[in-house]
Formats: structure tokens, sequence, C-alpha cells
């Protein structure tokens, strides 16, 4: 098959995760036959530095013809002080808004041998397997009016019924092909939003029998989260819950640097780690690759449909992560390595022995994150 991929590395850190990512993706060109082509553009305060403008039109026509777009992160202290509309966050909400993303999947789960390396204890946290579905392109980080002065300041979160149903129908469709459980989490005893979400998810339900509905406020469920994750299969948020959420989730994997997550809903995906542009370590290979190549495995199954190629990608990472490589953010990796030197092995692992098919006994595990299935032996 051919593909064409805009690759928007951004800032700090992101440039190093997207070339290991990006190498994966082509070693996985070569062992399956494909042909991807990658062009990289600017975003995020290397596009402002460049062009003023922290998602150029050029890199927007880019994102808006290609068949899949690979980011790694925007934002950085340099540019903190700059006015909204030029601050490199802003580049990438415009980037989501114009490429129709609302459905933004983040899946997490503990692998097997990383069980030390969260702080919670490992009781807790063997065997969670969870995807998140968050809503990306309304709530307050859209909502009109905002404004701000220094002695007052608005933001609005607004939702439409319509808003509602779309997203809620992406997490409704991977519960069925999962453990069939979802949790839509709201604040529905304070907020008029929240108890149009949960009417709508209400709603929905009938249309789907086979999957159990759960309503959890959102206070409640940032304690569930992290004393019984294994209660949890989907859990269907709106955009600023699902942000915090998400990233306390990340404590349950045992770092940041390994979650992957796919931007859905418009005819272009937009996949990138959740991890920041981690300003603390950037440009001393010390960041984890593995968000960033999770997803593009991401990528790999809901943009260019390579289930086979998607799963030997999170095999070829399962793999290393097993033999105990890892970057400095994984307590307990017997194996340190580099940013790149990480990337490296995994390409590796991507290469099956002579004379044999590539990798897939690893993937036997629910771990990486493919969204399609459980896979039930933990
Ligand atoms: P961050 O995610 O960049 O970093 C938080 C902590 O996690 C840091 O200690 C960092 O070193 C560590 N970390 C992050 N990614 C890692 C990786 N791959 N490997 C190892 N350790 C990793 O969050 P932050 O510090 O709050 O934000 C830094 C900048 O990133 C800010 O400008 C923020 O606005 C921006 N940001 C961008 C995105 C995005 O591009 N999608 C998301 C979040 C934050």
């Amino acid at each position: 098959m051919e593909a064409r991929i805009t690759v928007l590395p951004g800032d700090g850190v992101g440039p190093e995760v997207t070339a290991e990512a990006v190498a994966c993706l082509a070693t996985i060109a070569e062992q399956f036959g494909h042909a991807f082509e990658f062009q990289e553009a600017l975003i995020g305060g290397a596009a402002v530095d460049a062009t003023g403008d922290p998602l150029p039109e050029a890199t927007l026509n880019l994102c808006r013809t290609c068949d899949a777009v690979m980011l790694g992160a925007v934002g950085g202290p340099a540019w903190d002080r700059h006015p909204r509309d030029q601050r490199p966050e802003s580049g990438l909400l415009r980037l989501r808004k114009a490429l129709g993303l609302y459905a933004n999947l983040r899946p997490v789960s503990v692998h097997p041998s990383l069980e030390d390396a969260s702080p919670l204890k490992p009781e807790i946290v063997r065997g969670t397997d969870l995807m998140f579905v968050r809503e990306l392109s309304g709530g307050l980080y859209f909502g009109e009016p905002r404004s701000y002065s220094d002695e007052a300041a608005v933001n609005t979160l607004p939702y439409t019924r319509g808003e509602i149903e779309r997203v809620a129908r992406v997490a409704f469709d991977l519960a069925s092909v999962r453990r069939k459980r979802l949790v839509s989490v709201d604040k529905a005893n304070v907020l008029e939003t929240s108890r149009l979400w949960r009417k709508v998810v209400d709603d929905m339900a009938p249309a789907y029998p086979d999957v159990a509905v759960q309503h959890a406020y959102v206070d409640s469920f940032a304690m569930a989260l992290i004393t019984r994750p294994r209660d949890f299969d989907v859990v269907l948020t709106e955009n600023l819950f699902g942000d915090i959420l998400s990233d306390e989730a990340a404590v349950l994997a045992g770092s940041l640097g390994l979650l992957p997550s796919a931007s859905l809903g418009g005819s272009v995906g937009l996949f990138e780690p959740i991890h920041g542009s981690a300003p603390d370590i950037a440009g001393q290979d010390k960041a984890n690759p593995i968000g960033t190549i999770l997803s593009a495995a991401m990528l790999l199954r809901h943009a260019l449909k390579l289930d086979a190629e998607a799963l030997a990608l999170e095999a070829a990472v399962n793999h290393v992560i097993k033999g105990g490589h890892g970057t400095g953010d994984l307590k307990g990796a017997t194996h340190p390595h580099g940013t790149h030197s990480l990337g490296a092995r995994i390409q590796e692992a991507i290469r099956p022995p002579r004379n044999k098919s590539p990798r897939l006994a690893d993937s036997a595990y629910s771990w990486c994150g493919s969204p399609e299935g459980h896979r039930s032996n933990h």
C-alpha cells in the first residue's frame, strides 16, 4: 500500500520521539512491502519562530491532504508569554478543530513486567486495561464567550446533543468489541452540560444492549481510577475531564512517556503521545519514545487499516519491554537506553529472525493498547 504521512515533530522532545516513530513505520513498510512517504512540517513554537504562526497554512494544507498525521509535542517556556493565538498549544487546538477530530482515544494498560514501575502497589495496577474516549473539539477549551482581564475571566462549557452523541458512539462501539463496559464520567450533580451528557448517553444505551453503562461523578471517579482501575473498561469523558483523568491514569502504566493516543472523527486522523514537550529533558536523548511509537501503531490500525502491521509494531515494543529495556523514566528497566537506542531496539525487534514471519508471538498481551479487542490472557 502507498500512504502519505505528515510528520509534525514540534518542540522539546517532539523531534526526538517522532524520529524513532518514523523509523519504526519505515521498518514496518520495509517488512510488509508498503511505500510510506513522510513529509515534515512545522507546528507549535518551532512554527512561531519560523513564521509567526503556530499552525502555518502550509502545514494545515499538508495535513488536510495526507493519509495520516504523526505529531510529537508542542510548547515550552520560550513561548509561555506569547499572546494566546501565538502560543504553540493554540496551533494544536486549531489543527484538531480544522481536521474535525472530536474523539481522542487514549489506551492505558499495564505491562506485566512494569507492574513495579508505578508508585501504586502492583496488586492495584495489575491487569489494568482501559480505553479513554475523550471529547476533543468542544467544551471549555473552545467555548464562547471567553475573556480575560486581570480582575475577571470567563470560560464557557457548552455541548450540544450532536457533539455528545458522536463521541459517545465511538465509546459504545469500542466497548462492544472490548469487555462491554462503559463508564461515562460527568459532574451532573452540578453542571447542566453534564446533565445533558448523562441524558444523551442514557438515550443511546438501548441501542447497545450488550454494553453495561455506568455513570460516575468526575471527583469520585478520579479516586476510583487509582484505587480499583481494573473495574473499568471504556471511559467516556468530556474534553477537560478527559485531559486530566488520562494524565492521572498514566501513573498506572508507570510513565507518561509510554502512552499513545489517536484523534479521530474527520477524514484524516492525528496520532501523538499523550505527554507534552518535556522541556526539562529535551535535547538530551532521555525521552521515552514508546508513547509515540505506540501512536504510530494506532496510525497503522486506524488510519491505514493495517491491523497485522499494528500488531507487529506493538509486539516489538512488548518484546523490548519484556527484555527489561527502557529509558530512565521506567523504574525497573534493567537495560538502560537513550531515546535513540531504545527506538533502534524496537526497530530491530520488528525485523523477524531470518526466515520467520514478523514477530507476533508477543502480541498475546492486551498491553500496548490494541483498542479493537480486549485479550483476556493477562
Ligand atoms: P510534559 O508531559 O511535557 O512533562 C511532564 C513530566 O513528564 C516531565 O517531568 C517530563 O520530563 C516527563 N516526560 C514527558 N514526556 C516524557 C517522555 N517521553 N519520556 C520521559 N519523560 C517524559 O508536561 P508539562 O511539563 O506540563 O508541559 C511541558 C510543555 O508541554 C508545556 O509547554 C505544555 O503546554 C506542553 N504540552 C504539550 C502537549 C502536546 O503537545 N500535546 C501536551 C501537554 C503539555
